[in-house]
């Protein structure tokens, strides 16, 4: 089955929502005034839909997201949870987990990819399926969190500094057939450390890059 926020997960948060639990702490302060995330005031609720994966079966589930707006220059910021990414309606376990699959085999292909046990996560009423070229675009995303892996990478480090990940990351390939231009190239070497550096970071402090550390680097 492959990995996926749960409905359990979603509830959850909307609880988190509801009784005014979710604070902008977690936020870098304004970049436009610099001032500090723990002055901003809640600025308006916003019902995003996810999709998430029951069974092989994608389905979408509600929540509310919550906007935060700096006193100072009047700028918002949507505050996400940490099984979400910006912009993305799969849910972060999956995005990572798909986008992994991909980069992680030097033969793997996009067809291949969206397979899980011999079939493709489906959307049950219309018959569609996840489609390959969802995967292209979730790596080039992942590959934009460059301040975030960079910061986690030196909490790594701080953490136990005889870590072998920076040979890790030096040593990993990119199967040649899978670019045509240096900058795919570039996108899919990121992306398949970002999810190296998510499963050691997981390891080691057992909370996702995304829980607090993506959030503080403004995703990026
Ligand atoms: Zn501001």
């Amino acid at each position: 089955m492959p990995p996926t926020a749960t409905l359990e997960d979603i509830k959850t948060y909307q609880q988190k929502v509801e009784k005014d639990k979710i604070t902008p702490h977690n936020l870098p302060p304004c970049p436009r005034c610099r001032v500090d995330s723990s002055f901003f005031k809640i600025h308006a609720y916003r019902e995003r839909r996810f999709l998430i994966i029951t069974e092989m079966l994608i389905q979408a589930a509600y929540c509310s997201l919550v906007r935060f707006r700096c006193p100072g220059c009047g700028k918002t910021f949507t505050f996400y949870p940490d099984f979400a990414i910006p912009h993305k309606h799969y849910s972060r376990p999956t995005i990572i987990s798909f986008a992994g699959t991909y980069t992680e085999s030097e033969t793997m292909t996009y067809p291949r990819a969206v397979m899980v046990d011999n079939s493709t996560p489906g959307y049950g009423q219309n018959d569609g399926t996840l489609a390959p070229s969802t995967i292209h675009r979730w790596i080039t995303t992942l590959a934009r969190f460059i301040d975030t892996c960079r910061t986690a990478l030196m909490l790594l480090l701080e953490e136990n500094p005889v870590s072998s990940i920076c040979r890790d990351l030096a040593r990993l390939v990119i199967g040649p057939r899978k670019y045509k231009s240096l900058r795919r190239k570039k996108q899919l070497s990121a992306c398949r450390q970002l999810v190296v550096i998510e499963a050691v970071f997981q390891a080691a402090f057992k909370t996702s890059i995304f829980t607090k550390l993506a959030t503080r680097c403004a995703f990026a």
